[in-house]
């Protein structure tokens, strides 16, 4: 689905990335771990055709990225961050409508007539129906951030791009935006890549880690492969402790102030 083919990216004489080789295959979820100005953004920037890459190439089912239109790209792959929208005074309806926008002619005409059902469905899916009028300014952070998600839905992407989605979201919030992407790729074979702090929030949802330090990969493979005492020590400086989940048998990571090296 992606091939990152010896990537590499700088910023004048700041070397972000480099010798960057990742295949990420249609329907996986991916994590993206590492520590801040690992390059994990770029990353995603670089997959998403926002930034260009100073060296090698990215293919998107087979194809270099460069070869695709802005408006190609944009239909294929939905990008959402850790403030997934602004607090604008637009209600819910209208915003989740804005994602259909790469699929608009110049007349604002949708290129499918499914679009008024596909909405109505992701506002039940997301619980937004009771708040569709409702100003997106003056919604919770947490509902703010189901209404990203919801304006990416209605983009019906192949790929989805997170980046630190979770990070203002309290734990139920994180859980139940989580749980909506899982639901979103069960029911859709979306593939995801979402750049993840949370250790132990990226072992349970993403089926593969790859691990950024210093612009370089330090590491991929499965969460049990990944979250070792030993590689958190080396690319995060702390010396952590790790712990099967007594109920769901995935590694959690923790951590002790004495231990902050
Ligand atoms: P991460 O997302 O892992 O925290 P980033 O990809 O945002 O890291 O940044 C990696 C490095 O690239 C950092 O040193 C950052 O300062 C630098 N960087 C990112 N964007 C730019 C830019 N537009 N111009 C110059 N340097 C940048
Ligand atoms: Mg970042």
């Amino acid at each position: 689905m992606i091939q990152v083919n010896d990537v590499g990216k700088s910023y004048g004489n700041l070397a972000v990335l480099q010798d960057v080789n990742w295949t990420v295959q249609e329907g996986e979820w991916w994590g993206i771990i590492g520590p801040n100005g690992s390059g994990k953004s770029t990353l995603l920037q670089l997959i998403s055709g926002v930034e260009k890459m100073t060296s090698g190439d990215i293919t998107i089912k087979g194809k270099d990225i460069k070869g695709y239109s802005r408006k190609v790209l944009s239909q294929m792959m939905a990008v959402l961050e850790q403030d997934g929208l602004p607090a604008m005074d637009y209600p819910v309806r209208d915003v989740l409508e804005m994602g259909r926008f790469p699929f608009q002619d110049w007349l604002g005409r949708d290129q499918v007539d499914h679009a008024d059902i596909l909405i109505e469905g992701i506002m039940a899916r997301l619980e937004l129906l009771e708040l569709s009028d409702r100003s997106v300014a003056e919604l919770s952070g947490g509902q703010r951030q189901r209404v990203a998600l919801g304006k990416v839905m209605a983009q019906e992407p192949q790929i989805l791009l997170l980046d630190e989605p979770t990070t203002f979201l309290d734990i139920h919030y994180q859980l139940q935006f989580m749980e909506l992407v899982a639901n979103w790729r069960a029911n859709s074979g979306i593939t995801v890549i979402a750049v993840l702090h949370d250790l132990n929030l990226a072992a349970q949802f993403c089926d593969k880690l790859l691990v950024l330090q210093e612009g370089q990969i330090a590491g991929m493979g499965t969460p049990q492969d990944i979250l070792t005492e030993s590689r958190i020590q080396d690319v995060y400086e702390v010396d952590p402790v790790i712990v099967n989940h007594p109920d769901i048998e995935v590694p959690q990571v923790l951590l002790a102030r004495s231990k902050l090296k």
